[in-house]
């Protein structure tokens, strides 16, 4: 049986990729720190023979008994607000928590593939985005920190490639979403419905006319699976090409669920890029990999996991 361990596990992505390594008959061993995840989201596999749970912050030594086939290190802070929130440890979880897994890796003689993500293209001055832009950050501006421990992650992942011919795989992630997302996360899509369920207009930043594009969490699984499966080195792009205004996408929520709240603007974020679109011919042609998902589908799906969240729940405002 193949060993893997996955960090972040209790979080949105990790957990549903832990939900995936164990239906493709893995042993699955999840680390978090719950900082930003959640214990709700990995309950499910108590009592699993398969399934074992280490409470661990990655920035620290890590200890792993036995031997590991694989590893995938999606631990870190995910959105705009938890990021600036916990810089310290949001540079700390790229840097010193990559280090880590790539040495651990290294010991265990693991393939590794770690979690970047399309903010290490900044507010790209290229459109769509292709994996040879190198991006336009603003290293010392607030969203730099996650920017930054993300592109030093890339940096140390191709050092440890090149050094000590480590395996290992990058992919960036483009704005995934679906079940599991938390709802005061600070991100749009938990944002637009959370207001939506409490009867609160819908905020959109600056004039909504910056882009995003939107992935549905099972067509990203696949994508990182099929990567991780695959030989290729570079970091390759997965997300959905399917781009839409915020404004537009406001307006999309509104129908979707049925509210009779309007929407309202407040300030744009610093830095806040203003167009984000996956150019994904590469995964197209090395993985045989697109999204299945369109958003009509994926956000029905999304919606109801909000609905089923209890009072309690939809009116937290705090992690
Ligand atoms: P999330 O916040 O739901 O999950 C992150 C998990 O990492 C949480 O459970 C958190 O407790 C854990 N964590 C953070 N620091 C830790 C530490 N020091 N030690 C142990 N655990 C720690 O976020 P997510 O959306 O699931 O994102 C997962 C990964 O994917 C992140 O690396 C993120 O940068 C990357 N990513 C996500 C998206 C997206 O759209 N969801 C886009 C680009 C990149
Ligand atoms: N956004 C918004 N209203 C909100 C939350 C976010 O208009 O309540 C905007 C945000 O400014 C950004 C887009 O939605 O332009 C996506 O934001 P998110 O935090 O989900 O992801 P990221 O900016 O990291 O792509």
């Amino acid at each position: 049986m193949k060993k893997v361990l996955i960090t972040g596990a209790a979080g949105f992505l990790g957990s549903h990729l832990c939900d995936r390594f164990i239906k493709e008959g893995y042993f699955v061993i999840a680390m978090d720190n719950f900082i930003t995840g959640n214990k709700k989201n990995i309950q499910h596999f108590e009592g699993n023979q398969n399934f074992t749970f280490i409470h661990h912050d990655v920035t620290k030594h890590i200890n792993i008994d036995g031997n590991l086939d694989y590893i995938l290190h999606f631990a870190s802070p995910a959105s705009p607000i938890d990021y600036l929130k916990i810089p310290i440890q949001t540079l700390k979880v790229g840097s010193l928590g990559t280090h880590n897994l790539l040495g651990l890796a290294k010991a265990k003689n693991a393939r590794i593939l770690i979690a970047s993500t399309s903010e290490v293209y900044g507010d790209p001055l290229v459109h769509p985005q292709t994996e040879d832009y190198y991006g336009n950050v603003n290293t010392i501006g607030p969203r730099g920190v996650y920017d930054e421990a993300k592109r030093f992650q890339e940096s140390i992942t191709m050092a440890y490639h090149r050094f000590h011919g480590l395996e290992t795989r990058i992919v960036r992630i483009f704005n995934t979403y679906g079940p599991r997302m938390r709802l005061n996360d600070g991100r749009v899509i938990p944002a637009f419905m959370g207001q939506a369920l409490r009867g609160e207009d819908l905020t959109v930043f600056g004039d909504g006319s910056q882009t995003r594009s939107f992935c549905y969490v099972d067509d990203q699984v696949e994508g990182i699976y099929r990567l991780l499966l695959s030989d290729y080195v570079g970091p390759v792009n997965i997300g959905n090409p399917h781009e839409i205004s915020i404004k537009e996408f406001a307006e999309e929520i509104i129908k979707l669920t049925g509210t009779t709240q309007k929407t309202i603007y407040k300030a744009l974020p610093v830095n806040d890029p203003m167009q984000r679109q996956p150019d994904i011919s590469l995964a197209k042609k090395l993985l045989g990999w697109e999204p299945k998902i369109g958003r009509e589908q994926g956000m029905k799906i999304t919606f109801d996991y909000f609905r089923s969240l209890t009072k309690e729940e939809l009116y937290i405002s705090e992690h």
